[in-house]
């Protein structure tokens, strides 16, 4: 039977990484088998569901190249099938009417603490309205008595299933509770809808986040009563923050939310290629991977049950996001092919109002040459834009750590950098070779290390202590900006 496997988010905020991350080895896998890899928006909660953040997962897997395969499901449109299970399993005694009045009521299936669903557990199995007669429960339903519908658990035995990561799991009977399927509001609940859609949409691998592990044994009880084949479950290691604690939103910030890497400039298939090693090791440790090179690796076997901790350090700017995935980018901003850099690059200049349209003609060359040579130590999109603007632009910011260790603590540089400028101008041709020879020959003159005016050069032509060969840096600048940028007073003042 060919794999049928689903990304199912809840529609109500952002895209978590967590969740990019099971839509991407749910991707994987059906790529990897010829299958279908299906999207269904769990919009029940129609208080938190919104369109924003449908439109924000969908761009979210377009962002990663993770295509979809069939047509979009909405979970609410299914609620009439959802409710029709309920009642037949009412039908078939394998499910009750809880008639509790309101006020005494849990039926919202919320997260209870571990002493709460204890108790509510006992008194489930206590709950008088679970062995009613059917006579009974017909005639106070008859009159207009609101009811949940609770899922009848047997009392004794207990649910396994094979966890395609986890391996043998089991769960007695007596620690789950009488699920509800129905609200009294006739509203279905979570494990039903999961449970008939995954059915209905022929679903074979539930792949999706640990976090489940305790509603698949509810699942796995409802594929029972419905006399429906359970499907195989991989459940997926947590992604825990650097305290080992919940990565949430409202503890840490956009670094957990897919499109801030989109908006801090990540290439996608560099991200795409970091979550991929979030729980899941590579053969032969290799860890950049192509998108085909993770479709022909990609294996459930391959994952592991350790939680990937996301090592992020909130206070420090340039480590923002975990230090892998920035190593990731640039490694991918380095040596991915120029021609598949150019574009994104040009995104980023024009959205910080760098972009010339020269840029994609008469100066194409230059373009890309200067990408290429500015490309080796960046590690995002953005750095071309920040550290990289003096490349494109007249107007650009000093560091002051590099002036004050490259300008001001030498004072003769000053007129050292204006005596260099004035012996560059007399260079015809000017590039990477002819103006070396000539800053070494005037350092020479001069009596001073070229080293002095070399790192002096760069810090007056890109504000920045580091960067590339100053002579290259020459080059691409050009004869008129680096005379220029050396005469000028601004790091001095
Ligand atoms: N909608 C659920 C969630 O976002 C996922 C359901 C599932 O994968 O079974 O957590």
């Amino acid at each position: 039977m060919s794999v049928r496997v689903r990304f199912a988010p809840s529609p109500t905020g952002y895209l978590h990484i967590g969740a990019a991350r099971s839509a991407l080895f749910n991707w994987l896998y059906a790529r990897k088998t010829g299958g279908q890899f299906l999207l269904r928006i769990e919009d029940t909660d129609l208080q938190r569901s919104t369109d924003e953040s449908t439109r924000s997962i969908i761009e979210g897997l377009e962002w990663l190249g993770l295509d979809y395969d069939e047509d979009l499901v909405f979970q609410s449109a299914n609620a009439p099938k959802h409710r029709a299970a309920a009642l037949s399993l009412l039908e078939e005694g394998k499910a009750y009417r809880d008639f509790t009045p309101k006020e005494q009521r849990n039926d919202n299936n919320v997260k209870e603490d571990i002493a709460e669903r204890a108790r509510t557990q006992t008194d489930q199995r206590r709950n008088p309205y679970r062995d009613l007669s059917k006579q009974e429960s017909d005639d106070r339903a008859a009159a207009g008595e609101p009811f949940a519908i609770r899922l009848k658990v047997a009392v004794s035995g207990q649910t396994h299933f094979a966890d395609i990561v986890y391996g043998p799991q089991e769960r007695g009977y007596s620690e789950i509770e009488d699920l509800v399927l129905l609200r009294s509001d006739s509203h279905p609940l979570y494990n039903l809808s999961v449970v008939i859609d995954d059915i209905e949409m022929g679903i074979t691998h539930v792949i999706r986040g640990q976090d489940h592990l305790t509603n698949t044994h509810k699942q796995v009880l409802l594929y029972e009563a419905l006399g429906a084949e359970v499907p195989q479950f991989a459940h997926l290691p947590l992604i825990l923050a650097p305290n080992k604690g919940k990565l949430s939103k409202r503890k840490h910030g956009e670094v957990v939310s897919l499109t801030t890497y989109r908006d801090r400039g990540f290439v996608p298939a560099a991200f795409r290629n970091f979550l991929a090693l979030l729980g899941w090791s590579p053969p032969e440790g290799k860890e950049l991977l192509s998108k085909e090179e993770l479709v022909q690796y990609f294996s459930l076997e391959g994952i592991g049950r350790a939680n990937a901790i996301f090592n992020f350090h909130e206070n420090d700017p340039r480590r923002w996001t975990d230090d892998k995935a920035l190593w990731v980018n640039s490694e991918y901003i380095r040596t991915m092919p120029l021609d598949e850099l150019l574009p994104m690059v040009r995104a980023e200049l024009r959205a910080n109002k760098l972009w010339r349209e020269e840029y994609d003609d008469e100066d194409r060359e230059w373009f890309s040459k200067t990408v290429d040579l500015i490309r080796q130590r960046y590690f995002t999109l953005k750095d071309f834009s920040e550290q990289g603007r003096a490349y494109f632009s007249d107007d650009f910011d000093f560091e002051e750590a590099a002036v004050a260790k490259n300008l001001r603590k030498e004072p003769r540089l000053r007129e050292l950098l204006r005596g260099l400028a004035d012996k560059l101008e007399t260079v015809e041709p000017f590039n990477v070779e002819t103006s070396e020879a000539a800053l070494r020959a005037f350092a020479d003159e001069a009596g001073v290390k070229a080293g002095l005016l070399i790192n002096g050069s760069r810090t007056m032509l890109t504000g920045q202590a580091v960067g590339p060969s100053m002579f290259e840096i020459f080059d691409v600048l050009g004869k008129e900006a680096s005379v220029n940028r050396l005469r000028s007073g601004v790091p001095w003042s």
